[in-house]
This record gives structure tokens, C-alpha cells and sequence, in this order.
């Protein structure tokens, strides 16, 4: 296999050479030339890497080389939310092209027969969102026995969102001769615990712990006690492709769209009350460009790799700053500049320079355009 082609200085099989070429990539990204090589070889690997920077191909592309064209699941993937489930799925399955690999996304809000007969006709890798994947270990309807490789993407926010149960029990239906991996571009403390408790002699790569996040995305901040109109300016007189609005809840994101929406802003929602059909539409709109406008709520905050996505703002700013990291990262991804825009109220600088702080990062402050910088 070895003497099939290189990514940059790593042996890859012709096959998955080929594929990874015809998605554009040229060079490995640091941590895909960091881990790749350990994954391969059988190593439990917590990698730590700045969003956008090719975590998904730094599991992905090893995936491939270590499976077998067995119809087994031989691969599983947790991540939190329903959309990376589908987008991470993708990925692989692109990686996989040549060798013709199925992959399968199971998640919540889709019909659970219709995954049973999918995973019926044998699938080799699966990627899931912790409750979905547990409802179909506890009805017998997954055959984890042949699963080889574990993967968490974005595993401190399974964490954080209450998953840990979940997937404690996930970790007990899997062989433990499996190989274990984490990717995120967030470690906290828990999630080393619970690889201390699950990960066998794990190695640590961490690219640039010095900046959570990268330096394409310019970063600055509005204080303003009208914030609606202060983000209705910056909207007209931003030079915006796709622009992600997060909100801290689900009602204020239908707020949000009703109000941008009625001054005739081309803006949707995606927010976890809403049907998987309507989410669904959303994501597609939004990736095909007929969207310009997407407010979310925190679940669009991980993981989403959406092309053109220019802009970033947290109308409501976030909770953590965790969630700051995350949020601004789904632009200035793979190279391409971004810009991230945070409204305060009066209240909230604080906040602002506890996230500064621990996300390691400078956030400006800037003047709210005035009117007649609005052009028409
Ligand atoms: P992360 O998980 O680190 O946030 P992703 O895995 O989503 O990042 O990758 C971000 C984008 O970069 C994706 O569109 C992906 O296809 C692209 N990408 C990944 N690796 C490479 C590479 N080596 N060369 C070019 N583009 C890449
Ligand atoms: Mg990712």
C-alpha cells in the first residue's frame, strides 16, 4: 500500500489519493500531517486544532486506510448535533469515493426504520448523535462488534450538553481492543477525564495552543442599547456573502427572523424545536446560497462547514467561551478570511473580557455605522 502516492510526507493508497485530491487538497493541514500518521498506526489520539482547519480528513483519511471492504460497521462517530452528523457523513463518504465505502448519518427527528434498513443493508461507517445511537443499541438494531475505530468529534460539547451518560454506554458496546480518538478545537479538564478513563496511553496533539482562534477572522464588537437597529446597519453596510446570526435561545431566533424578515432581509431560522423537514430546508437553502441570512441558536454553533460564510454575529453574546470559539469559526475556514461581530449591552463588557481572556483572542471595539454610511 505503502508505495501508492504521499500527502505531503504521508504514504496513502492510490485510492484514497485520488479522492482526496479531486476534493482539492494539496497539502496536509498541521494537524492532518500530525495525526494522520499515529491514526494510521493504530494510536489513540486526542487532537486539538484551530476550527476549520481539517479535523474531519485528520480522522476521515485515516478511516479509510485502516477499513476493510467488509460490510461491517467498522468505524463509529459521534457528534452533537444532526446537521454535522450529515456533513461529517459526507465528508467520508468523499473520502471514501473510490473505494466505494458506505457511510451512514443516524440521528434523532429522521425515521428510525428507515435507518434499520440501512443499516441492514450493511453500511462500514457510521456517524450519530449520542441519543439516537443509543436508542438503536437498546433495540438491537446496530451491530457494533466489529467497530475498530471510535471517533468524537467537537467531544467536549457532547460533554456539555449532558451526553456523558449516553455516551459512557456507547463506550461499554464497543470492543475495548478498539482505537479510541478525539478531535475539537476546545479541551476543557472533562473531557481529559473521560479519556483518562476510556483511552488507551492516548497522544496529545495540540497545533498553537497559544490561539484558539485564527488569525483570518477579524474580530470586533458593538456596545449598543438598540441592538436591532445597530444590526440592521451593520447588515446594509457589511459586504456580507452568507452571514450566521447566533441568538442565545430558541425564541429569540424567531424573533430575530420574523423582525429581519418583515424589513426585507433574505434571514431563516435553525433552531432545535423546529421539524428535521424544516432544518433540513434550511441547511440546503443556506448552502446553496438562496439563503443569505441563517440565525441559529448554539446548534449551528459546532462543526458547520459552510462555503462563503463571510460573517459571523452574536446578537446575543455567548455564554461561554467556548461557545465564542466555535461560533466565529464557522467562517475563516480553510484559509479564507472571515469577520465576527459581537453586540453588547451596557452590561455585558464583562463577559466580553472574561471571552477575550480565555479564548485567548482581541476582540476591537468599533462605532456603530452611522446612517449616512449606509449606501444605497
Ligand atoms: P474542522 O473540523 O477543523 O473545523 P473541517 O474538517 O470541517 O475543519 O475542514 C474545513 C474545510 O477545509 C473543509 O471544507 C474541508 O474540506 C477543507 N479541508 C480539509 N483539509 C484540507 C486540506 N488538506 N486542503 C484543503 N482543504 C482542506
Ligand atoms: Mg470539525
Amino acid at each position: 500500500m505503502k508505495e501508492n502516492g504521499y500527502f505531503g510526507t504521508i504514504p496513502l493508497s492510490k485510492k484514497t489519493l485520488a479522492s482526496i485530491t479531486e476534493m482539492g487538497f494539496e497539502e496536509p493541514s498541521p494537524i492532518q500531517s500530525q495525526t494522520i500518521p499515529l491514526v494510521i498506526e493504530g494510536n489513540d489520539v486526542i487532537g486539538q486544532a484551530q476550527t476549520g482547519t481539517g479535523k474531519t480528513a485528520a480522522f476521515g483519511i485515516p478511516i479509510m486506510e485502516r477499513i476493510t471492504d467488509q460490510r461491517q460497521i467498522q468505524a463509529l462517530i459521534l457528534t452533537p448535533t444532526r446537521e454535522l452528523a450529515i456533513q461529517v457523513s459526507e465528508e467520508i463518504a468523499k473520502i471514501g469515493k473510490f473505494r466505494r465505502v458506505k457511510t451512514l448519518p443516524i440521528y434523532g427527528g429522521q425515521s428510525i426504520d428507515r435507518q434499520i434498513r440501512a443499516l441492514r443493508f450493511g453500511v462500514q461507517v457510521v456517524i450519530g448523535t449520542p441519543g439516537r445511537l443509543l436508542d438503536h443499541i437498546r433495540r438491537n438494531t446496530i451491530k457494533l462488534n466489529a467497530v475498530k475505530m471510535l471517533i468524537l468529534d467537537e467531544a467536549d460539547e457532547m460533554l456539555d450538553m449532558g451526553f456523558i451518560e449516553d455516551i459512557e454506554t456507547i463506550f461499554q458496546n464497543i470492543p475495548t481492543d478498539r482505537q479510541t480518538l478525539l478531535f475539537s478545537a476546545t479541551m476543557p479538564q472533562a473531557i481529559i477525564n473521560l479519556a483518562e478513563k476510556y483511552m488507551k496511553n492516548p497522544v496529545t496533539i495540540t497545533i498553537n495552543k497559544e490561539q484558539l482562534t485564527v488569525p483570518l477572522i477579524d474580530q470586533f464588537y458593538y456596545e449598543t442599547r438598540d441592538k436591532i437597529n445597530g444590526l440592521c446597519r451593520v447588515l446594509d453596510v457589511e459586504t456580507a456573502e452568507r452571514t450566521i446570526i447566533f441568538c442565545r435561545t430558541k425564541k429569540g431566533v424567531d424573533d430575530l427572523v420574523a423582525t429581519l424578515q418583515g424589513r426585507g432581509y433574505m434571514a431563516d431560522g435553525l433552531h432545535g424545536d423546529l421539524s428535521q423537514a424544516q432544518r433540513d430546508r434550511v441547511m440546503k437553502k443556506f448552502r446553496d446560497g438562496k439563503l443569505e441570512i441563517l440565525i441559529a441558536t448554539d446548534v449551528a454553533a459546532r462543526g458547520l462547514d459552510i462555503e462563503h460564510i463571510t460573517h459571523v454575529i452574536n446578537y446575543d453574546i455567548p455564554q461561554d467561551p467556548e461557545s465564542y470559539v466555535h461560533r466565529i469559526g464557522r467562517t475563516g475556514r480553510a484559509g479564507k478570511k472571515g469577520v465576527a461581530i459581537t453586540f453588547i449591552g451596557p452590561r455585558e463588557y464583562r463577559q466580553l473580557k472574561i471571552i477575550e481572556k480565555v479564548a485567548k483572542t482581541r476582540i476591537v471595539r468599533r462605532q456603530l455605522p452611522s446612517p449616512a454610511d449606509i449606501l444605497d
